[in-house]
């Protein structure tokens, strides 16, 4: 008889600085999928982990039973409400659905809620409770999880994903999927060893677009795992807008209970880590810079990004930060485009005064005034869409996107994409699904810090990522007030070496 496994999904990316609860409205607008229909129909054929789970249940041979699959925009801590509903459909599968010979489980790994600083391990303690500890389970994360000891000795098999941006969604959830199936072959007796370091970030916060520490330490993981005889070594940048104890890059490594070379090698990545922490890849500049970069080098070759990094909806920014779309509009840019500019009270002024009207907004500005005040422009509204889009770029290839209702509005020469709800843009269907051509365009001014090179890299003259404007996802640590974190903690504070 085939082998029955478990397949779930509940994932979230917490900034603790955003006022922003996430409820199950927020999950509700971007996933919140369950039972076997929905998801499948959600994720066939997707670049995502649960379509790897469901490919290599396909592969061993095993029947699987899908529970729920949840995703929200990255924002505020996660209410008791949805982590219990969420972790709720779980356990409800568990008890009635089983019996099952293992669980394959997506999480995201840098999920706090109300009631847990630390969501993953909060949802593997309820899992373990009703399946026990001998059942094996498998865990994805995503390479900017802060991951906690507590997590790593209630998973069996723990893997990350291994590029930033993020397209190795569906290879990652095959790996672990595979050491499950060598777990129930009796051929491994796996356990998860991590070590971290006393630092907020690190390893180039993952980037692995151009050399640096992320593919040099993912090298030393290889070789590591050749060395050691290990089953997988993953690298965790860590999520730093996360005011929490276990904040911070990891090593992790998955081996057999018994292998000695364990420990030696999650503690030569901790090192590394370490070593590697000063060293950033991208250079922040200013809005003024960005736009002269811009100027010089835009059109002729394709359009100039860039990248409003301070105030990326990927990493719990507000979305409606002005300080860059400001610089954009007070430099008289021309032949751009703007998207998302999260502001739904201006969208519900553009469907009531219909396209081609002329209006005044006051655009932006409103989750968090004190980082920048509304923008009052005047301009027209060129388009009306209901803003649900499927991507096209190699990240989550096929996932569908619902910003809400969305109106394009043109501000002198720029085509601005005012959205309903929060995204990060990272691929060129945020403008193509409204009406913007995006390699006609001279300018291109995002709400992204890094996943937006996947797709926009090939069409690009250049690229600049601009770290000011008002923001809580600036790299300026510093200017957050972290309370929780466990101290010393670099670069908060000065931890001697
Ligand atoms: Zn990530």
């Amino acid at each position: 008889m085939a082998r029955r496994v478990l397949i779930a999904g509940f994932k979230h990316e917490t900034n603790t600085f955003s006022k922003l609860p996430t409820d199950l409205d927020a999950y509700s607008a971007r996933a919140l999928y369950v039972g076997e229909e929905e998801m499948r129909a959600a994720y066939t054929g997707t670049n995502t982990e649960i379509a790897g789970f469901l490919d290599a249940c396909e592969k061993h041979g095993w029947e699987p039973v899908l529970a729920v699959a949840a995703d929200a925009t990255p924002s505020g801590k996660v209410t008791k409400e949805a982590f219990d509903t969420v972790s709720g459909a779980i356990l409800d599968a568990i008890e009635t659905q089983g019996p099952f010979d293992a669980i394959l489980l997506q999480v995201h790994g840098a999920m706090v809620s109300e009631e847990h600083d630390d969501g993953e391990s909060a949802l593997l303690s309820l899992i373990r409770a009703k399946v026990g500890r001998d059942m094996p389970i498998g865990v994805t994360h995503d390479l900017h999880a802060n991951v906690t000891d507590l997590t790593c000795e209630l998973a069996d098999v723990l893997v990350s994903y291994r590029t930033y941006p993020h397209i190795d969604m569906h290879e990652t959830a095959i790996k672990c999927a595979d050491l499950i199936a060598r777990m129930l072959a009796g051929e491994i007796n796996p356990r998860v060893w991590v070590a971290r370091g006393p630092q907020l970030d690190g390893v180039d916060h993952g980037r692995t677009t151009s050399p640096g520490p992320m593919l040099e330490i993912l090298d030393m993981a290889d070789m590591l795992t050749g060395n050691h005889g290990l089953l997988s070594a993953s690298v965790n940048a860590g999520f730093p807008w996360a005011d929490v104890e276990y904040v911070g890059p990891t090593a992790i490594v998955v081996a057999d209970r018994g292998n000695n070379g364990a420990e030696i090698a999650v503690n030569a990545l901790r090192d590394e880590l370490w070593r590697t922490r000063e060293i950033v890849t991208i250079e922040l500049v200013s809005a003024h810079d960005a736009i002269s970069q811009a100027r010089e080098t835009g059109k002729a070759s394709g359009p100039f990004v860039i990248a409003d990094f301070a105030d990326n909806p990927g990493g719990g920014g507000y979305a409606d930060s002005t300080g860059f779309l400001r610089a954009m509009i007070e430099a008289g840019v021309e032949g751009a485009a703007f998207s998302a500019l999260y502001d739904p009270a201006c969208v519900s002024a553009c469907q009531q005064a219909g396209e081609g009207a002329e209006i005044e907004l006051n655009l932006g500005g409103k989750c968090e005034p004190s980082l920048g005040e509304p923008i009052s422009a005047s301009g027209i509204v060129t388009g009306l869409y209901d803003g649900t889009f499927k991507l096209e770029g190699p990240m989550s290839r096929g996932l569908t996107i619902k910003l809400g209702p969305v109106a394009v509005y043109r501000v002198g020469g720029i085509d601005v994409v005012l959205a309903s709800r929060r995204a990060q843009n990272y691929d060129l269907q945020f403008f193509r699904a409204f009406g913007i051509e995006p390699t006609e365009c001279a300018i291109l001014g995002i709400k992204s810090a890094q996943h937006f090179r996947a797709d926009y890299s090939p069409i690009a003259s250049g690229i600049a990522v601009v770290d000011e404007g008002g923001g809580i996802t600036s790299h300026n640590f510093k200017a957050l007030d972290y309370k929780h974190v466990r101290r010393p903690l670099w670069p908060l504070d000065d931890t001697g070496s």
